[in-house]
């Protein structure tokens, strides 16, 4: 199984949406999905048509036995999607009460790596929404995780945070065997304004081995799925937004295949 995390602790960026729609994308093609929904806002859990603030069990469960994972449990906690091939580890509003502990003390750093491995001959792929804050969350996805996207919204205060959770992901890398290999990838970009054309500049000037080339556009599309509770591609495979997912799912393939061989 192959895990990647999308994290920015920036909100509103597109990391849902670039979870559900890569998901969507790689279940479309095959493969068998499960996503995470590590955010206490429970985003992803929502747009699937589940309430994260009534779910009696969620991805909380598998916190409670300090660290250990219950042989089992994973499998019970998986709730059904729009798309027969992703199933979704959801989130519920007990997960905020973990956001903010501290990460390290603990020993919980290796929960959702330690779940993930239960499910590892039931899924191809696990694709990890990230929260916002640097907390046992945080350090849960990218422990769990071989790749990291970063959705980096094309407007002024952007890099900033983008600037954020490159020192945090160093902070983490530093207790991993290997760095985490991360792609930066252009979200919410319109050609029309200067904000996204000056962002997009100094984030090729700035990253120039970490940034993905293209851009996701502004696409009304992706809302309307989101609405619809179906993935991007589920709702219109012919949208700028979902070609544009399908050209950055098969560069994060690409740069897989080239850590794999590294
Ligand atoms: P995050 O998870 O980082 O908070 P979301 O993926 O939830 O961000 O996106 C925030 C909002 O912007 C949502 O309403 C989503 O439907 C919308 N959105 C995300 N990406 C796009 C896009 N490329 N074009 C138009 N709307 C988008
Ligand atoms: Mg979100």
């Amino acid at each position: 199984m192959r895990v990647w995390a999308v994290a920015n602790q920036k909100g509103g960026v597109g990391k849902t949406t670039t979870s559900i729609a890569l998901a969507g994308l790689l279940a479309d093609a095959g493969k068998r999905v499960v996503v995470v929904d590590l955010d206490p806002h429970g985003s992803m859990t929502s747009y699937f048509g589940h309430d994260p603030d009534t779910l009696e069990h969620s991805c909380f469960d598998l916190f409670l036995k300090q660290g250990s994972v219950p042989e089992g449990l994973p499998r019970e906690l998986l709730l059904q999607t729009s798309h027969e091939r992703i199933s979704l580890l959801p989130s519920s509003t007990a997960l905020a009460t973990l956001e903010r502990q501290s990460p390290g003390q603990n020993g919980l750093g290796l929960v959702i790596a330690k779940s993930l491995a239960q499910l590892w001959q039931q899924f191809d792929h696990a694709i990890i929404d990230s929260p916002p804050l640097l907390g046992v969350l945080m350090v849960n996805a990218l422990a769990a995780s071989h790749q990291l996207v970063i959705p980096v919204q094309t407007e002024f205060l952007a890099v900033k945070g983008l600037e954020r959770m490159v020192s945090t992901l160093s902070m983490v890398n530093r207790s991993r065997k290997q760095a985490l290999p991360y792609t930066i990838v252009p979200t919410l970009f319109d050609r029309r304004t200067q904000a996204s054309l000056n962002t997009l500049k100094v984030l090729r000037n700035n990253y120039p081995e970490h940034l993905w080339q293209a851009y996701i556009p502004v696409d009304t599309r992706l809302r309307d799925a989101s609405r619809a509770g179906v993935t991007p591609s589920q709702y219109d495979g012919n949208s700028r937004g979902v070609i544009a997912y399908r050209a950055l799912l098969k560069h994060l393939l690409s740069q897989q295949l080239a850590t794999q061989v590294a």
